[in-house]
């Protein structure tokens, strides 16, 4: 679709609402001077040229891109209006979007009761998960996986919650055997999982901690950040075809206390668009709290009493539900364009396994694709394998037809379990790794192949080059 019209559209029509509440003269202090907003303007693109193409498949590095054009419209539409979702009385309209947006992605994961809403990022929320859980277990631990995002030590120092670590497996998912060890001490009030690890998308085996955690009487909550919407493709469907993500971690969602899911990674939505969700509605009793200056309009529960936040883009509530009414949460609407991320992640794994030049650090589980270079003579050790790596990314980066990647550093055992044949020289590991979120990595799979096996091929060149 075309972006313009559609944004003509929806400032029409709020310029056309807000002329029905009659003139308003702009005050002379906000007047600007059209000249001197071009010659500004000019700069700001000039300096907004230096962003990397995040909309571009070439563009194969981190979690990032444009959000649709619908959430867009959605967005200026409200953000005209600036509703701000912390009261009712600041954004009538915008809560109870957010309210049916947040309850689509509570269906969307099975829940049958639910308390949620929006937050600002995927942090905040993983926030108030963790705060809703010390005050459930005060005192008690939270056991954290290794590969878990880095933000929950900190939120969870923050808290003044304890922490256990549970060691992954060669795969990166919180290993279970590891896990009931830390259980058994007795002193873990609080399991996080991910469904969808950062680094390596890994999921971890929800419905197999889930009955661990049960075991021991504690809660659950699953970091699904990133890796949430995958959800989608956890179950066959009669015309989109069989599962594309093993389903036993997704259908244990359900039962879990909370989760966390953010719409601006594989949403479609700018940023400023995290979720949380808990499954018993009974929690909102820890967030009460009075606010002298708003609550006024309703006795109604407004999203601010149930949420940390105060202030909150009412504008993020009207994107997300535009969204979900264009792109619903299911396998023909969201899912598909997920599918094709996925089908991309799992092609060019395949197609990596059989390059004379690189070589697959692990399956996707999800879309992230970890890879290294290869070598003509078996790598001396790590460390060479690591400079390859980092070199791959910057040659990428400064090419004629440039490609981005990112890397990722794995720790030392973590990557020998899982390529023993390569000696280790270091205590960390650096590999290649990229993020194939846009559903446009599918057909332009066969080109990026091409580009990062010919990087590879001039690294070692120009290496035995004097
Ligand atoms: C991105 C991410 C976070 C942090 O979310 P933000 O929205 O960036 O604050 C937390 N956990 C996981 C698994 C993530 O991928």
């Amino acid at each position: 679709m075309e972006l313009s019209p559609w944004l003509e559209r929806a400032t029409a029509e709020i310029r056309d609402w807000a002329s029905s509440h009659g003139p308003v003269a702009v005050h002379p202090s906000l007047g600007v001077d059209e000249p001197a907003l071009r010659e500004a303007l000019d700069v700001l693109v000039a300096r907004l040229r230096k962003s990397y193409p995040f909309f571009h498949p070439r563009y194969a590095g981190q979690m990032l891109k444009p959000p649709h054009p619908v959430a867009v419209v959605g967005y200026v539409a409200a953000m005209l209006i600036n509703p701000n979702n912390h009261a009712l009385d600041g954004g009538p309209a915008t809560s109870a979007l957010e309210t049916e947006a947040v309850g689509r992605l509570a269906a969307m994961f099975g829940l049958e009761n639910h308390l949620g809403h929006l937050t600002s990022s995927g942090t905040i929320a993983n926030l108030e998960a963790l705060f809703v859980a010390r005050e459930c277990h005060p005192g008690a631990a939270v056991a954290l996986s290794t590969e878990a995002h880095y933000t929950h030590a900190r939120m969870c120092h923050l808290l003044g919650l304890p922490t256990r670590a549970v060691a992954a497996d060669a795969h990166g998912r919180m290993d279970p055997a590891a896990l009931a060890e830390v259980l058994a001490t007795g002193d873990v009030g609080t399991v996080v999982a991910t469904a969808g690890t950062t680094g390596r998308g890994a999921v971890d085996p929800v419905h197999e901690i889930l009955a661990l955690a049960r075991g021991h009487g504690a809660r659950v909550h699953v970091d699904a950040a990133y890796g949430g919407f995958f959800t989608l493709l956890a179950q066959d469907d009669p015309d989109h075809g069989p599962a594309l993500v093993d389903p036993r971690p997704w259908r244990a969602l359900a039962g879990c206390d909370s989760l966390v899911v953010d719409p601006h990674k594989h949403g479609l939505q700018p940023y400023g668009c995290g979720a949380v969700l808990f499954g018993d509605p009974a929690v909102a009793r820890f967030y009460r709290h009075d606010s002298p200056y708003t609550y006024f309009s309703s006795s109604a529960p407004h999203l601010g009493e149930i949420s940390l936040e105060c202030s909150r883009s009412g504008a993020a509530a009207a994107a997300l539900w535009l969204t979900q009414e264009l792109l619903p949460l299911d396998r023909g609407g969201l899912g598909a364009v997920l599918a094709a991320g996925r089908r991309a992640a799992t092609n060019w794994a395949r197609m990596i396994q059989q390059s004379p030049h690189l070589e697959l650090f692990q399956p996707p589980d999800l879309d992230i694709v970890t890879y290294f270079p290869r070598s003509p003579t078996p790598w001396t050790g790590t460390a060479a394998l690591s400079a390859a790596s980092t070199d791959v990314l910057d040659r990428g980066m400064k090419a004629e037809d440039p490609v981005y990647l990112s890397t990722l550093r794995v720790e030392a055992g973590a990557f020998a379990a899982r390529h023993p044949a390569i000696p280790v020289d270091g205590s960390e590991v650096t590999v290649l790794r990229s993020v194939l979120m846009k559903p446009e990595a599918e057909p332009y799979l066969d080109h990026l192949h091409q580009r990062v096996e010919h990087l590879v091929r001039q690294h070692h060149q120009d290496r035995v080059k004097p």
